[in-house]
């Protein structure tokens, strides 16, 4: 099985260092990873400027871009081989319910699915990289049943895993997305040169946190498994919208 590796904390990082390890198990492993803390780069693609990948004393592959640039270059045209499994993580922090949405970790993984790569996101819950090793765990876990049976075509899987000592895991659970509250306000404060500047806030508090969400299994003790699609239309409101137009 051939492996690209991505993140968006950065190639140091060391989750990706985690996630690495435990792939080498199953497979080669090609990382390519942003040069510096992408967190929060969504879906971003770097189109103002030419991108260049450099190689770490640790073999792993860096660039001056996003995640998403990561593996779109990675898929398209940088290795020689389309891989069989995009990874990526195993990120500092939650990526559970709306942080989705922002999520350069969940954005790289989107990105090989995007490109027909079956793509699996990691995080874990607690910023700090403590207990790394149930996360190294839990990827092991998955990447042990998908080479007894694969998944059934392409397929984005988003995981995020508590942080805990591996014996106080319950397992894995599949759930959806919950959602938080909205941001916190943001940050205003003054410049070492008098001018007013802005922190973006924190990310809310859960809000739709109840049974079958991330959040409420990862709050259980449980990993969660929420399976992603990419297509936002709102099936729901097509006729409410249609009738609004008839009516004008
Ligand atoms: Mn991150």
């Amino acid at each position: 099985m051939r492996i690209l590796i991505s993140n968006d904390d950065g190639y140091f990082s060391p989750g990706i260092q985690a996630l690495a390890e435990v792939a080498r198990e199953f497979g080669d492993v090609t990382v390519v990873a942003p040069e510096r803390d992408r967190s929060g780069a969504s879906n971003s693609l770097t189109l103002d400027r030419p991108l260049s990948v450099r190689v770490a004393a640790s073999g792993f592959l860096y660039l001056n871009g996003t995640p998403t640039d990561c593996v779109h270059i990675a898929v398209t045209g940088l290795l020689d081989h389309k891989p069989d499994l995009v990874l990526s993580g195993i990120n500092d922090g939650a990526n559970m319910g709306d942080d989705t949405i922002y999520s350069g970790t969940v954005a790289a993984a989107m990105e090989g699915y995007l490109l027909g790569v079956p793509s699996i996101a990691f995080s874990l819950a607690r910023r700090g990289h403590e207990h790394l090793a149930t996360a190294s765990s839990v990827a092991r876990d998955l990447l042990e049943r998908l080479t007894r049976q694969p998944l059934q075509g392409p397929m984005l899987l988003n995981v995020n895993v508590p942080s805990c000592p591996l014996s106080e895991l319950r397992g894995v659970r599949v759930t959806r997305l919950g959602r938080r509250h909205l941001a916190e306000p943001v940050v205003r404060a003054k410049s070492p040169r008098g001018d007013t500047i802005y922190w973006i806030g924190p990310a809310g508090a859960a809000k739709e946190a109840g049974p079958g969400t991330d959040f409420h299994a990862v709050d259980q003790g449980w990993a969660s498994i929420t399976p992603l699609d990419i297509d936002l239309t709102a099936a729901a409101s097509l006729d409410p919208v249609r009738g609004w137009l008839e009516q004008q």
